[in-house]
């Protein structure tokens, strides 16, 4: 203790500096901890710890009174000194990037200085001549033939840092840009200050205020640290109440160091212990609570990756389907377009009946095909916002006149009754505003499914008018006394390649896209459609709806 009182006095500059240098050493693991991986947090805590190690020794500097010892620790702290600008280079170089876009020969030209300066220190009496301490002064030191280079050095890598911070800046966007801009206007500030009171004072023979450089780096990297982990409050929590517990634990020590009696530094110790204690649980509960909310975050970020690139799947998937029913209907409509002459007789000769029954169930093969790669083709435009719409004024009742009467072979052929009734409606009473075609294969679907899912029995269509909120809707509806299906199976049809359970035996070839497509036509057309069933085998009715509208011509493309 004797000898320790003829080393070092205590005086306040000496103890601020030193206590900067350990707050920035806390600073940088800090951050550094938070995410050990990242390439800009490692070169922090390397900063931190240039810097930390630049103002212990200005603050040993600073404490110590053997004169002795006081080139040997200036010596250091410009040591030290001259390992900040290079990691403050890194650090700038990996912020927001989290690489070194430096090539290889740059790397080394950027390495080579500093081995070279650390060198210069070295020597004696190249940079640091003498050091001397004069009352109230706390330090002066007389500068050697090298100190130029030294300067240079210190200037040269922190303008280029800050120049890359303003690069990063310009080039960066949305919150990296406002933390750069932040980091930018916080290590300028603090360059300029630590420049003058480090550097450019001395020159001049000034040292009172040299071991103040140490505190503002600190607030400097405490500005920054906080600046990195800020897009994280989480964190936060966590750092203050690290730091927190650090100051307590700090003061108590001091009172501690200072204490006269016994009595007194037992129950200090006591204390200091207690709260140490304490500390520890409750830093270990923040982070508990700070690791599962960022685990959150994290599966969070994971989630709208994922859905991120199942969306780009699912275009992918849309394109794909869209080339290939493009290619498939071409040479599909060639077969039934062949076949269906055949039939007619176009080619001449008479087809003996198995030819007949062969050709028929081809061209039946290929209009179910048709109509599969039809709802394909419908899907991919429907997704990829291509559907075009040609609106024009369309009679439905017409239109499902026609269509009634189109599909009246099939459903002869099925050996089902199929009655229309649209007696209560007048043509002009059931105008509306849409696209025909569509509108012919949202009729023709419902129509054809009543025939597939009913093995015995009629199909009835039926057209009228219904009221709703002031408004007049034309209503259609198409019950068979077919299969039926449960509650469930009438809301999920709807939904794209949805069937219900076990139909696929009745009927192989559906794609559970065909009612997807008409719920998505209807939508266009400010019409709706759904089913209402009694249940499994007690048929089914589809209901579609649409506004009666006033007719003009107009295209409207999905989006
Ligand atoms: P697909 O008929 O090709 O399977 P749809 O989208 O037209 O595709 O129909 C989806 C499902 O709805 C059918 O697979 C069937 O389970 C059910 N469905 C449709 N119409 C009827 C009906 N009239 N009676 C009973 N079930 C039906």
């Amino acid at each position: 203790m004797e000898i320790l009182k003829t080393i070092i006095t205590v005086n306040f500059t000496g103890m601020a500096a030193l206590f900067s240098g350990v707050v920035i050493f806390i600073v940088g693991m800090i951050v550094y901890r938070r995410d050990p991986r990242r390439m800009s947090n490692i070169f922090f805590l390397l900063l931190c710890t240039s810097c930390a190690l630049w103002g212990i020794a200005i603050g040993v500097l600073v404490l110590t009174i053997k004169s002795q010892l006081f080139l040997p620790i200036a010596v250091l702290v410009y040591f030290f000194s001259a390992t900040i600008p290079i990691t403050f280079l890194f650090f700038a170089l990996t912020l927001s990037t989290e690489r070194i876009s430096l090539l290889k020969f740059q790397l080394i030209l950027a390495i080579i200085p500093i081995i070279l300066i650390e060198g210069a220190i070295l020597m004696p009496g190249f940079i640091i001549q003498e050091v001397l301490s004069k009352p109230n002064v706390p330090i002066i030191i007389h500068f050697g033939k090298g100190f130029p280079f030294f300067m240079a050095y210190l200037i040269f890598y922190l303008l280029w840092s800050l120049a890359i911070l303003i690069k990063r800046y310009q080039e960066g966007a949305g919150i990296f840009k406002a933390q750069l801009r932040h980091v930018l206007f916080v290590s300028v500030i603090a360059v300029t200050l630590a420049l003058t009171t480090n550097l450019f004072l001395p020159l001049w023979g000034i040292f009172t205020v040299f071991a103040w450089g140490p505190i503002f780096v600190m607030v400097a990297l405490l500005g920054i640290g906080y600046l990195i982990i800020k897009y994280n409050l989480w964190n936060l929590k966590l750092v203050a109440t690290e730091l927190f517990a650090f100051l307590i634990i700090i003061t108590l020590i001091v009172e501690i160091v200072i204490t006269t009696s016994l009595a007194d530094f037992v129950t200090k110790v006591s204390i200091t212990l207690l709260v140490a204690f304490s500390s520890i649980f409750l830093i270990r509960s923040v982070r508990n609570e700070v690791e599962s909310k960022e685990e959150v975050e994290k599966l969070l970020k994971d989630l709208a990756y994922a859905n991120d690139e199942l969306q780009t799947l699912d275009k992918r998937k849309s394109e794909f389907l869209s080339i290939a029913s493009h290619h498939l209907r071409d040479p599909l409509t060639a077969i039934k377009g062949y076949a269906s002459m055949l039939l007619e007789g176009s080619f001449g000769g008479e087809l003996s009946p198995a030819v007949k029954e062969a050709i028929q169930k081809i061209l039946e093969s290929s209009k179910r095909l048709v109509t599969i790669v039809e709802d394909f083709l419908n899907i991919s435009q429907i997704e990829q916002g291509e559907m075009v719409y040609t609106l024009t004024s369309v009679d439905i009742k017409k239109l499902v006149h026609d269509v009634v009467e189109e599909m009246s072979p099939s459903v002869s052929r099925a050996g089902l009754d199929m009655e229309l009734i649209a007696d209560g409606i007048s043509n002009e009473g059931s105008t509306i505003q849409g696209d025909a075609g569509k509108l012919r294969q949202v009729i023709t679907n419902l129509i054809d499914n009543s025939i597939k899912y009913t093995p015995k029995g009629s199909v009835r269509v039926m057209l009228t008018h219904t009221e709703r909120g002031g408004k007049t809707f034309v209503q259609l509806s198409v019950t068979d006394t077919g299969i039926g299906m449960d509650k469930s199976t009438q809301e999920k049809i709807f939904n794209k390649f949805s069937r219900a359970e076990g139909v696929s035996k009745l009927y192989t070839d559906g794609s559970g896209l065909g009612l997807y497509v008409a719920k998505e036509i209807l939508k266009k057309h400010n019409g709706r459609i759904w089913a209402e069933s009694q249940g499994l085998g007690s048929g089914s009715t589809f209901f579609i709806e649409f506004p009666v509208g006033n007719s003009s011509n107009s295209e409207i493309r999905e989006s």
